[in-house]
């Protein structure tokens, strides 16, 4: 994608800022062309993320002065505050400005003219008026249109914070989100996952959970701007820094619950500050033991302070299910038998059988057996009671919420909350990454 505003002079910068780790060999190194480097300054900084699609049509306020173009023609301007109307029909799009037809076209872009940080960016209508920085393209898709909004990575991160880790985060908390979810965009845009359909990426959770202006928080705007450019490297690379909600006391490492190789500083690590090894927790016994023990020692257990309300009952959970909804759920039949055939050492479900009067599945991997029996996490320890050669019911006692890999984003706002910066909660839980910063608008 070209930078479209050519007055934002966009540079990389390889400045070691803090040695997170002295890993051998990753300490002296200068991780030279990175893939994701590249990738974001060439771009001048600039994603496109969907923001709504499947639309007849959508009503766009400006409140600041903008420029409508089409191609590279442009087809209207107003000085602030106008309305632009896009109706999809006969597979073009039909555009007014404040009532005036603006004629028929393929697409159509938006462009405040300053749609950088201090621009005020444009409000889609009539959905609780969410309100979005940087410049709104219209795309016709079919006999409808598409949302996509234009907007510098930075100012993405701002409506990012708020709906990954809470505005009300501490400040080093959504600092050392705002520099994970920074890295996994780097890496994200290396290849686009919606690059076919013209964009980089949707704002559900697929990619990462976006809701534009109207829930920043001035916490975590300065979490993003205190940290600007800055990512997290290992192994030569801007990391993939995944996250997820809660751990349950322990992490699982990429290998665990996505493909089977591991991956550099994406390793188990027991939430806590007491050093030790993680146990082996690869037997339904040992997991049981671990959810008995120790939960006060997790930086991501419910009572410690920091810890926020809506998320304490993913800590530890139990979910029931019915003779009645296990066949539903499993596509076999009535139930005969269900068990985990392959737990891994961080104590994930990998492999889970099913057996019914109409045949028997086995479900692989962590999202698959997650989405089938809509659990919080793949932590879990399955408890059955049979009759009659069938199971009558099945439980699942379980910890955590989300894959498990990379930042718990409760421990860190625990750890935070505890007086630990954004470099040791990163360096807690990405073991041998460094920040860095790869970028300077
Ligand atoms: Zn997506
Ligand atoms: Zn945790």
């Amino acid at each position: 994608m070209r930078p479209h505003h050519p007055s934002l002079r966009w540079a990389g910068v390889l400045v070691g800022l803090l040695l997170l780790a002295a890993v051998p060999g990753y300490a002296q190194q200068v991780p030279a062309g990175m893939r994701g480097q590249r990738a974001i300054v060439e771009r001048g900084g600039w994603i496109r993320v969907l923001i709504a699609s499947e639309q007849r049509e959508v009503t766009i306020g400006v409140p600041s002065a903008f420029i409508v173009r089409s191609g590279d023609a442009e087809i209207a301007r107003s000085q602030a505050n106008a309305i632009v109307k896009c109706v999809a029909r006969g597979g073009n799009l039909d555009l007014s400005m404040d009532g005036r037809a603006l004629g028929r076209h393929a697409e159509a872009w938006i462009v405040p003219v300053r749609p950088g940080p201090d621009g005020e960016g444009f409000v889609l209508e009539g959905r609780k008026d969410r309100r979005f920085r940087g410049s709104c393209r219209l795309v016709r898709s079919g006999e409808t249109v598409r949302i996509i909004n234009e907007i510098q990575l930075d100012d993405y991160l701002k409506g990012v914070l708020p709906a990954e880790i809470g505005g009300d985060a501490p400040l080093e908390a959504l600092k050392a989100q705002a520099i994970c979810a920074r890295s996994e965009v780097v890496h994200k845009i290396i290849r686009p996952p919606h690059d076919s359909d013209g964009y980089d990426l949707c704002a559900g959770v697929h990619c990462m959970a976006y809701k534009g202006m109207t829930l920043e928080t001035a916490a975590a705007n300065d979490a993003v701007d205190a940290t600007l450019g800055m990512v997290l490297v290992a192994g030569g690379e801007v990391l993939d820094a995944v996250y997820h909600n809660v751990c349950g006391g322990i992490t699982a490492p990429a290998e665990d619950v996505w493909d089977s190789r591991p991956k550099v500083a994406l390793e188990t690590v027991l939430d806590t500050d007491r050093p030790r090894m993680p146990p082996d927790l690869s037997t339904d016994a040992a997991l049981l033991r671990f959810f008995e023990s120790g939960g006060s020692d997790y930086f991501c257990y419910p009572a410690s302070a920091g810890y926020p309300a809506y998320a304490r009952k993913y800590f530890r959970w139990e979910k029931t299910l019915s003779a009645e909804q296990l066949a539903r759920a499993c596509g076999v039949g009535p139930v005969t038998d269900i068990r985990v055939i392959e737990r891994r050492p961080s104590g994930r479900v990998r492999k889970l059988e099913v057996t019914g009067t109409g045949g028997r599945r086995i479900i692989e991997k962590e999202l698959p057996i997650r989405q089938m029996f809509d659990l919080w996490s793949g932590l879990f320890v399955l408890r059955t009671s049979k009759s009659a050669g069938r199971v009558a019911s099945a439980t699942f006692i379980g910890a955590g919420n989300g894959h498990g890999v990379g930042l718990c984003q409760q421990g860190a706002r625990v750890m935070a909350a505890r007086g630990y910066k954004a470099d040791a909660i990163l360096s807690h839980y990405y073991r041998g990454a460094q920040i860095r910063r790869i970028y300077r608008p």
